[in-house]
């Protein structure tokens, strides 16, 4: 078994660098192992205009560079690799990158999460060709175009209202006669002149060879096929936690995010802590991740304090 670290960070989003700060600037020498899509969901997109501190807007993936940064000068050590498996149950933790084990006294789980995509023909060979999961990200490139939105709840509302600014029509597709979304959102959404909807329909097909052409739409109650000719198509379906190493492992609720402890960043595990996207569906931001990062770090930090040292163990 290799020397034991203080800490181990499995994901490098802004949750886990902000972790990764907090605990390398308490001297935890923390390894993160930041995954092959490491900055998280932030490296999908462009200017990022609400993170505090920065009054003209910052580009996401140079924000990820930046924390990464801060956090390799206080020194914090990487791994650019996904966990392929955790053993949570028992001390010092284990995490495998391939036949690589490392071990940590304590664990921080920020994998974050991923937007959900349809699972049809051509949807990812069209991704950034017209087919988006984010509307902040890929709006501005629509500008006068009649593009559509998939989903029925709060997100695929506020995409389509924001997607407005730019494209000449926004067509919902939802495959039900109900919306999920709050009710401000979808009476906002209803009543705007330039989104219409389309009802009851899935997307069966995206069509285009290199770029996006159209959707093929199916009714679900008539059976009828239509093709909706729109050069942008923006999923906006949900997202799901990337929690598949932790199953069995972690407590997770209903939908696969980690359970932490009321306005705390403990797991059911004593010694490993959540912080982000994982553990969070409802804020979903970069700055409340960076906030629970802090939390998630300080936490452990004085979990490892109170401790009994690892040669006395
Ligand atoms: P969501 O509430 O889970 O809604 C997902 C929508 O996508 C639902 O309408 C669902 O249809 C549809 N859907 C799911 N899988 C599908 C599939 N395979 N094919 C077609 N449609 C599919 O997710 P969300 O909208 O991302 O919201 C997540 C959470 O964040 C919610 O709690 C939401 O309130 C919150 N949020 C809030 C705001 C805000 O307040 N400004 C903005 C964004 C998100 P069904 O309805 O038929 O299930």
């Amino acid at each position: 078994m290799p020397e034991p670290r203080e800490l181990i960070i499995i994901g490098s989003g802004p949750a886990g660098l902000t972790a990764a700060i907090y605990a390398a600037r308490a001297n935890l020498e923390p390894l993160v192992i930041e995954g092959l899509a490491a900055g998280g969901q932030l490296m999908l997109t462009t200017e990022v205009e609400n993170f505090p501190g920065f009054p003209d807007g910052m580009m996401g993936p140079e924000l990820m560079v930046r924390m990464r940064e801060q956090a390799e000068r206080f020194g914090a050590e990487f791994v650019t690799a996904d966990v392929d498996r955790v053993d949570l149950g028992e001390r010092p933790f284990g995490a495998w990158v391939g036949n690589t084990e490392h071990r940590g006294r304590s664990v921080i789980v920020s994998t974050g999460a991923s937007a959900r995509m349809l699972g049809i023909e051509g949807e990812y060979d069209l991704l950034g060709h017209g087919v988006s999961t984010c509307a902040t990200c890929d709006g501005f490139f629509f500008r006068e175009h009649e593009i559509a939105v998939v989903g029925g709840g709060d997100s695929a509302m506020e995409e389509a209202i924001f997607l407005t600014k730019f494209a000449s029509k926004v067509t919902v597709i939802h495959r039900r006669h109900e919306l999920r979304a709050s009710k401000i959102m979808a009476d906002r959404a209803l009543a705007h002149p330039k989104i219409e909807f389309v009802w009851d329909s899935a997307v069966d097909e995206v069509l285009g060879d290199k770029k996006l052409e159209g959707a093929r739409l199916r009714n679900l109650v008539t059976g009828e096929e239509s093709v909706l000719p729109v050069t942008g198509l923006f999923v906006a379906i949900g997202h799901d936690p990337n929690t598949s190493l932790f199953k069995g492992q972690l407590e997770l609720d209903a939908n696969g995010y980690v359970v932490t402890e009321g306005a705390s960043m403990r797991t059911s595990v004593d010694g490993v802590f959540a912080c982000g996207d994982v553990q969070d569906h409802v804020f979903r931001q970069a700055i409340t991740a960076a906030g629970t990062g802090c939390m998630a770090a300080i936490e452990a930090e004085r979990w490892l304090q109170a401790l009994e040292p690892i040669a006395a163990s």
